[in-house]
């Protein structure tokens, strides 16, 4: 595995790859890997000669009272799962190699309208801008053939597909299954924030949208129905706060009427002072 931070060391190592007619596959990521991400890495080995893995904490997708300055890291250890699940380039660019103005920002900013501004684009104003900006500069450094990224961030993952498409962006994006803990809790960086009983505790959302799937699945076709029990299941169960429970089209992210076909719930709570996203996708079942 070789690392590189700077833009330029990349592109021309790429560009090598390219030369030699090699496919790459590209795992954007902001590091303190999980086996989330290495599943990532391990999808884009399956289907790729060149894996490559970048690790960037990305100043713009958080806003002033997020955790960018406590974000955890550990770049060694990051080495080592991105050997083993099979990368072959870690890119660690720096925030002012990234952004090299004084203000260490991008004076462009992609702005994917109608997707970003519902549920999680509401509560934290300039996120996805942020997400999509950066994704959009990695992408046109890497040029990869694919891009990975994780259902567990379901509007992120629309987002970049919705900003590929209109930006014709010659890259397939590939959606990866989320990774659990054995109590079904997705795997997050900031998982590392609760302790081995709260994070027992936090299972208790994936536990909710799981029984939130069966009821869409024998037939409650009413979204409101569904988010109310989802919402009551969790409140009854652990001390967090709701953010939003969705049910939602998984394409255009909007709540339907009535639920006739394939929908996601979505969920952000707050639990312990971390805030945990989730979802899960489910159709009704078809009665003939
Ligand atoms: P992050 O480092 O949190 O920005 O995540 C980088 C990528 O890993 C994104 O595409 C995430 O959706 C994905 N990811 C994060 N957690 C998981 C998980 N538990 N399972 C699958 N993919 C994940």
């Amino acid at each position: 595995l070789e690392t590189i931070n700077s833009i330029k060391d990349l592109k021309v190592a790429l560009s090598a790859e390219r030369a030699r007619a090699n496919t790459i596959g590209f795992v954007p990521t902001m590091g303190y890997l999980h086996e989330g991400h290495t599943s990532l890495i391990s999808n884009a080995r399956k289907t790729n000669d060149i894996v490559i893995t970048s690790i960037f904490v990305n100043p713009l997708q958080f806003s002033e009272n997020e955790d960018l300055n406590t974000y955890p890291s550990d770049i060694e250890a990051d080495t080592t799962k991105a050997i083993n699940a099979g990368c072959d380039f870690l890119f660690t660019p720096s925030v002012s190699q990234m952004y090299p103005s004084e203000q260490h920002t991008s004076k462009t900013k992609i702005n994917v309208s109608d997707l970003a501004k519902s549920w999680e684009g509401s509560l934290r104003p300039g996120h996805f801008e942020g997400v999509a900006t950066v994704v959009n500069k990695l992408l046109n450094i890497v040029g990869p053939c694919s891009v990975y990224f994780g259902e567990k961030d379901f509007q992120q993952l629309q987002i970049v597909k919705q900003m590929v498409s209109d930006l014709s962006i010659d890259a397939s994006v590939i959606q990866c299954e989320t990774i659990r803990d054995r109590n079904g809790l997705a795997l997050s960086s900031r998982n590392s924030y609760l302790d081995a009983a709260q994070k027992q505790q936090a299972s208790v959302l994936y536990q909710s949208l799981q029984a939130a799937a069966k009821l869409v699945e024998i037939g409650e076709s009413d979204p409101s129905t569904i988010e109310e029990f989802c919402r009551n299941r969790i409140i009854s169960k652990i001390d967090a706060s709701v953010d939003y429970i969705g049910v939602v089209d998984p394409k255009t992210l909007q709540v339907p009427d009535k639920i006739v076909d394939e929908v996601r719930i979505l969920a952000a709570i707050n639990f312990a002072d971390v805030r945990l996203l989730d979802n899960i996708g489910c159709s009704p079942c078809v009665t003939k």
